[in-house]
């Protein structure tokens, strides 16, 4: 399986000199699965240059929205493969009581916001709300579960072969709860991210800037750390920066989170803040195995 960022960027996008190293564009992840399968998770700001990347010929794309706050869909109508009458493209996320996936998005997808309706996409697009259990995407097994944010919000587990990837983008685990004590059980997005090949996590605040955030629906540094810890994720990417912080204040909070990583007892390789256009490969078994002798 290969990861690559597109957008690290949380809340609006931050385009800029001072943001030219973690980058300025909203979330997006590419997964490619061991059988080539694509999936992009959210469809923020990055998923215009993800698009831009891909060979203009007939595809099946999947396009896995945790929740649908502007920052996570605001690339949709940008996206090239999309106004490509050759491609299918399979948008998943979260259900709601309110609407269906596909109302709630042409409410952005629409006029006065969008020049284009979602009905006069070229491409072959279909909305599907996630079931409750495990689906099969080419080489992948999916899940996706609830977790703490403001509104309906999924976070989600790819399992390919031996590698897994957890994706949590917006979470705030530790609203009303001790993570350090708290059962395993009760705690948000515990079951998506036990030990995960690799945890793409919130890691929006600096602890001294989450006391004015409570209930904002994101982790200040320790918090993402703590979840890490306890759920024994191999390798975790803090995610999600916030548009205020510079390149220069993320290279402090990623110093900071560093020291508080190794208080934890975490191994300080396995902790990094996402960078956009970085990539990482996840070993299948038998890397992994001749990784191990
Ligand atoms: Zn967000
Ligand atoms: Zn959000």
């Amino acid at each position: 399986m290969k990861v690559k960022l597109w957008g690290t960027r949380g809340s609006i996008p931050a385009p800029g000199p001072e943001t030219i190293r973690y980058g300025g564009n909203t979330s997006c992840v590419g997964v490619t699965l061991s059988d080539g399968s694509m999936l992009a998770l959210d469809a923020g700001t990055g998923i215009r240059c993800l698009g831009l990347a891909l060979p203009d010929e007939p595809a099946r794309l999947h396009i896995l929205l945790t929740h649908l706050h502007l920052d996570h869909i605001q690339g949709l109508v940008f996206f090239a493969p999309a106004f490509r009458p050759q491609t299918e493209i399979v948008i998943w996320g979260p259900a709601s009581p309110e609407a269906s996936l596909r109302d709630r998005i042409a409410r952005y997808i629409s006029a006065p916001l969008s020049p284009v309706e979602v009905r006069e996409l070229p491409c072959d697009v279909s909305f599907r709300h996630c079931p409750e259990s495990e689906w099969e995407i080419g080489s992948a097994r999916i899940r996706a579960a609830s977790v703490t944010h403001r509104g309906p919000t999924l976070g989600y587990r790819i399992d390919d072969g031996d590698s897994s990837l957890a994706y949590i983008p917006d979470h705030e685990p530790a609203l009303g709860a001790d993570l350090a004590q708290m059962d395993e059980d009760w705690i948000s997005g515990f079951a998506l991210a036990r030990d995960a090949s690799l945890l793409i996590h919130d890691g929006q605040y600096t602890d001294a800037e989450y006391p004015c955030h409570v209930g904002w629906g994101h982790s200040a540094t320790s918090h993402a750390l703590s979840f890490a810890r306890r759920t024994g994720a191999e390798r975790t990417l803090l995610f999600h920066h916030d548009p205020l912080h510079s390149d220069d204040q993320l290279d402090e909070l990623g110093a900071a989170a560093q020291q508080q990583w190794v208080e934890l007892g975490g191994d300080p390789g396995t902790l990094e803040l996402a960078v956009e256009r970085s990539e990482v490969e996840l070993p299948a078994r038998a890397a992994k195995a001749a990784a191990a002798v």
